[in-house]
């Protein structure tokens, strides 16, 4: 099988997952999840006119020719209903928030007036109509839908909806997800230290990618690299909604993650992927389970991990945004490319007053995840490009922060 392009295959596994159903969820409860029904707003906000300033509400003819003295009328707090209508001359004190008294179509901010007894005041500045006034429904209307399905939960949402008095809603299900290590070599957490042995960083490394996404995924631990000892892991694995299984799905003798996966049923779509690194990527399906075979080198395990499992993941959760926001920065130095896979080079970033800069985090051997530990970003060379001069502008999808639905982390 030849090797696939970065978009190709990334598009074969988007369209291989799907959402798996809804729950409800208390709002308490709802941060990072992803809505799964549209929410309307139930009242109008503000419910009527109100200031937006702590001053004196006016009728905005009567203060064209400021300095101008009105008599106050009334005091209206936040919670309060006004009960006097302004007249020419008059003006009520109003706090902000507090309804905006009949006859009045202005606000004057405190700064602006001077205050000269308790019944007078000195306006100084004249306004328009409308000045600091929030208009009725200006934050929302009734009935307006306010967030639409596919929506992720954030703190800002969260304020939305218990300002609807959203209690519980529907959000998407998250996937299950299971994680297996695979070697011979590989030490576990609790083995004791071997110097002839490959401490397992990939199952927490990966563990972690999977918790940033909203997901506690199952540690299934290390398979020796024995077919019949593997297939008792990758069964257990089968019964979750994603597997990810690092190491063995190279070429190599001893790699049988390939020939056990297709053997317990999973239909492969891909093995072989045109990036480096991560390009003995592995993807099949089952009716219930998406399975990743992930290049056991801990880096490329992450890359693909990025690329690939965390939109697949996105998706299945709902979200209507499966990719991380990349920026543009002009390199600090050369750098190198081979013409036909697609490269994610780990870039730290600074900025100088034309915009980001990135460097490279030292070796980029897939193996040393020292260089991943310290990237912000992961500089992406096109599969086609030959190779990046110093000064010139590369694109670089940020390892954290916000996702957005139109910025792939490559390009076709
Ligand atoms: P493989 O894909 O099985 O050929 O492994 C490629 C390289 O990744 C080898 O050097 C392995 O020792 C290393 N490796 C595989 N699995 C892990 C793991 N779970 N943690 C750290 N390194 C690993
Ligand atoms: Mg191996």
């Amino acid at each position: 099988m030849e090797h696939l392009q970065v978009s190709v295959a990334q598009r074969i596994v988007l369209e291989s997952v799907a959402t798996l159903g809804v729950e409800s969820v208390k709002l308490e409860q709802s941060l990072g999840r992803v809505l799964a029904e549209s929410i309307c707003a139930n009242r109008d906000l503000p419910p009527y006119d109100v200031s937006a300033m702590d001053g004196f509400a006016v009728r905005s003819a009567d203060v064209m020719n400021a300095p101008v003295t009105l008599e106050i009328i009334e005091d209206i707090k936040a919670g309060d209903m006004p009960t006097k209508i302004v007249q020419a001359g008059q003006c009520s004190r109003i706090m902000t928030g507090a309804p905006l008294p009949q006859g009045a179509d202005a606000v004057i901010r405190v700064e602006d007036t001077q205050v000269e007894s308790h019944t007078s005041v000195q306006i100084v500045k004249a306004v328009k109509c409308g000045n600091d006034v929030r208009s009725q429904g200006e934050g929302m209307k009734t009935g307006e839908v306010v967030l639409l399905a596919g929506t992720e939960i954030t703190p800002g949402v969260i304020g939305i909806l218990a300002t609807v008095k959203a209690a519980h809603f529907a959000v998407y299900r998250r996937p299950r997800v299971a994680i297996l290590s695979t070697g011979n070599e590989l030490e576990g957490m609790d083995d004791p230290v071997d110097p002839n042995k490959i401490p397992d960083s990939n199952t927490y490394a990966l563990m972690a990618q999977i918790q940033a996404l909203g997901i506690a995924p199952v540690l299934l631990g290390i398979a020796r690299d024995d077919p019949i000892e593997l297939e008792q892991y990758l069964r257990r694995g089968l019964e979750f909604d994603v597997l990810l299984v690092s190491g063995g799905t190279s070429v190599g003798v001893h790699d049988y993650v390939r020939p056990t996966i297709e053997k317990l049923g999973v239909q492969m779509k891909f093995w072989r992927v045109a990036m480096k690194p991560g390009h003995p990527l592995a993807f099949g399906t089952t009716n219930k389970t998406a399975v990743f075979g992930l290049p056991g080198n801990p880096v490329s395990s992450m890359v693909c991990v990025e690329e690939f499992v965390a939109p697949a993941l996105r998706q299945m959760m709902g979200n209507s945004r499966l990719h991380r926001r990349t920026v543009e920065a002009s390199l600090a130095h050369d750098i190198k490319h081979q013409i036909g896979r697609t490269e994610f080079v780990r870039a730290q970033l600074t900025r100088n007053a034309e915009g980001y800069v990135a460097s490279t985090t030292g070796t980029q051997s897939s193996g040393v995840l020292l260089s991943m530990a310290k990237a912000d970003g992961l500089l992406i060379i096109p599969a086609e490009s030959k190779g990046l001069a110093a000064g010139e502008q590369a694109t670089v999808q940020l390892l954290d922060g916000a996702v957005f639905q139109d910025e792939a982390g490559f390009r076709e």
